[in-house]
């Protein structure tokens, strides 16, 4: 465990010392990821917003918000999992972050999956489903379905952010957390 996170804290120096993008010009801090390192799911967003810049944390925004109702609707704990983003720097006026600029980052991602070893990775939205599943699928065709990938298992999802904008994805989302749930219990058993 205490090698766990010693390997963590290596990796945010990096992140925390990185030019390998531009974005790194113009963050006001970058945004590692955090949660527990037995995390049984490992939540990874697209990188982070003003809030998150501000402060260092993944979703504390309105997002984050919506997120905790998720995750509590469907009785996981922010100490069951990790929350992490594709990219570690908020992208000027939250555009989507450009391929160079996922790749770039994607090592640090990587690398901390290796470190927290979790038995479900859900992806939040278009860029880290396209980022760490595959480039050609769209979440609204993908949604709560299980891929295997490099011996991890994935389960994409909507970003929380989508059913803030469109009120009918907040069931459609409070459901996939649900299944996701309910696809841990039945690992776990
Ligand atoms: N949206 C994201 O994708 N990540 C965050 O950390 C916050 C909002
Ligand atoms: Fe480095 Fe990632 Fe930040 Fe780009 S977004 S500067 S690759 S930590």
């Amino acid at each position: 465990m205490d090698d766990k996170i010693e390997l963590f804290a290596e990796i945010t120096k990096d992140i925390e010392n990185c030019t390998k993008c531009s974005l790194y010009k113009t963050r006001t801090k970058p945004v590692p990821g955090e949660g527990s390192m037995n995390a049984d799911i490992m939540f990874v967003g697209e990188g982070p917003g003003k809030n998150e810049d501000r402060t260092g944390k993944p979703f504390v925004g309105a997002a984050g918000k919506f997120l905790d109702e998720l995750l509590r609707d469907a009785g996981l704990k922010r100490s069951d999992i990790f929350i992490g983003n594709v990219v570690k720097c908020r992208p000027p006026n939250n555009r989507t972050p450009l391929l160079k600029e996922s790749e770039a980052c994607k090592p640090y991602l990587y690398a901390q999956i290796a470190i927290i070893q979790p038995k479900i990775i859900c992806t939040l939205g278009n860029t880290p489903l396209n980022t760490l599943i595959s480039p050609t699928l769209t979440i609204g065709k993908v949604h709560g379905k299980v891929f295997e990938r490099d011996g991890f298992t994935f389960i994409p999802l909507y970003h929380p952010a989508a059913a803030l904008y469109h009120n009918a994805l907040k069931e459609t989302l409070k459901e996939d957390f649900k299944k996701v749930k309910a696809f841990l219990d039945k690992i776990n058993l």
